[in-house]
């Protein structure tokens, strides 16, 4: 680390060891007083690609030319268009092509893939999940027990973490089985969005089906940020979206995986639509189902495909640079960040993002020790200098430098803005 973290050539100095990296100029950056913003939200909904626009406007130009024969027509047809970015986002969550599909929104598939694997028994039929979730994942599992006629009162079991905020290997396996002869389900993050602590997929797969549950992860945060391998963890399922860290634009067309031991899930119950049958008999209209095989037999819709463009560019991207570079990027970005805030920063703030590199991503979140109206206080005066991080209740302000077009030059500009409050 360097010896004086304020000195701006050194700091460019490393940016320049990650050239390889950045695709900084193919990303279209926000605005500020006519400068680059240092945004640290792409954890909240990622930046555009300069290339979005061409696939959107691919799709509006076939439309206008073809009509319905778009559906039908060249390389990026409709009628398969989901295929065009199966492999891209297979090998961003670890996972075998078949066994991935996007479609929907992150709830909607974590509905949709519930119908599948939570099926209760009378002996059998709690749900655990960690305390704090996302509320999304709350309403998910509460409205999916009452659907069942089950009460969360009874049958919703909400992991507490320890006072620091995090979840410890420990306090997750005994859980875990502390509940064995009553768990149906263990739906737990890929990286809890509150504080960005990384989980250990494999592990906690492993303790849940010890226990005889099935074992869902919710990979919002995960998913073009740290490592994954859902095909390996054994996760049996998986939902996360792609305007986080996969920079697909608002609303972007989300993800969902199912391993492939389920197969088509022929043996299981679900929600079925046309577009998750078998594409060869698809047009026969036939009023019988007949399941295509591997995630995509959970397609409800043909697809939105105006929608899903942006992920093309997006997984283009990704796709041009080596994962283990980006790992790099990010570390040595947070770790940056880390030391400021130790060295600098640490009667002000204090990081509450596990400190351990495998336990955490690209987000580092920042508690304002003064409480929330510092906090408050503080967040619109990085706003008012174009730096922008997201605020969570009660007094958390995240940051993530991201390193598709992120800077140890933006978190520089973060410590000199902070060192101006601090001042003020
Ligand atoms: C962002 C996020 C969601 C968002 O759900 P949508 O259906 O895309 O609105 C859900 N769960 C988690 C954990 C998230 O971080």
């Amino acid at each position: 680390m360097l010896d004086n973290l304020f000195d701006a050539n050194a700091v460019a100095e490393l940016d320049r060891q990650f050239a390889d990296v950045t695709r900084r100029d193919a990303f279209r950056i926000p605005q500020h007083d006519g400068a680059d913003m240092a945004y640290f939200v792409g954890n909240s909904l990622g930046l555009q690609p300069v290339r979005a626009a061409d696939t959107v406007n691919e799709i509006l130009g076939k439309w206008a030319d073809l009509g319905v024969d778009g559906h039908f027509t060249g390389e990026t047809q409709w009628l398969t268009y989901h295929r065009l970015v199966r492999d891209g986002v297979a090998r961003l969550v670890g996972a075998e092509p078949s066994e991935v599909v996007a479609m929907n929104t992150l709830t909607v598939n974590l509905h949709l893939l519930m119908a599948s694997f939570f099926k209760p028994t009378n002996e059998r039929r709690a749900i655990l999940i960690e305390k704090g979730a996302f509320p999304t994942d709350s309403y998910v599992v509460q409205s999916q027990l009452e659907f069942h006629g089950l009460d969360p009162v009874h049958d919703l079991i909400e992991v507490e973490p320890a006072a620091d905020g995090w979840f410890s290997d420990e306090v997750i396996r005994n859980a875990i089985a502390d509940n064995a002869d009553r768990l149906a389900l263990v739906l737990w993050p890929g990286v809890q969005y509150r504080s960005g602590q990384v989980f250990d997929l494999k592990a906690i797969a492993a303790w849940a089906h010890e226990a005889g549950a099935m074992v869902g992860f919710d990979c919002a945060h995960s998913i073009g940020n740290v490592t994954m391998n859902l095909h390996d963890a054994d996760a049996d399922f998986a939902v996360w979206c792609h305007y986080k860290y996969v920079n697909s634009g608002p609303g972007a067309v989300a993800g969902a995986f199912v391993h492939s031991k389920h197969g088509n899930g022929s043996d299981r119950p679900r929600l079925a639509g046309w577009w998750g049958n078998r594409q060869d008999t698809r047009f026969k209209m036939a009023s019988h189902f007949e399941p295509a095989q591997g995630a995509e037999a959970w397609q409800l819709s043909n697809p939105p495909v105006l929608a899903m463009a942006p992920l093309r560019a997006s997984l283009e991207l990704f796709d041009s640079v080596p994962a283990d570079r980006r790992y790099a990027y990010a570390r040595s970005m947070t770790d940056y960040l880390f030391a400021l805030v130790d060295r600098h920063f640490a009667d002000t703030i204090e990081a509450v993002t596990p400190r351990e590199p495998e336990r955490r991503g690209c987000q580092v979140s920042l508690r304002i020790r003064a409480g929330r109206d510092k906090g408050r206080e503080l967040f619109s005066f990085l706003e008012s200098r174009g730096v922008l991080g997201d605020w969570r209740e009660p007094d958390v302000i995240r940051i993530a430098p991201v390193p598709l077009y992120n800077t140890h030059q933006d978190v520089l500009r973060l410590a000199n803005t902070l060192t101006e409050w601090c001042n003020g």
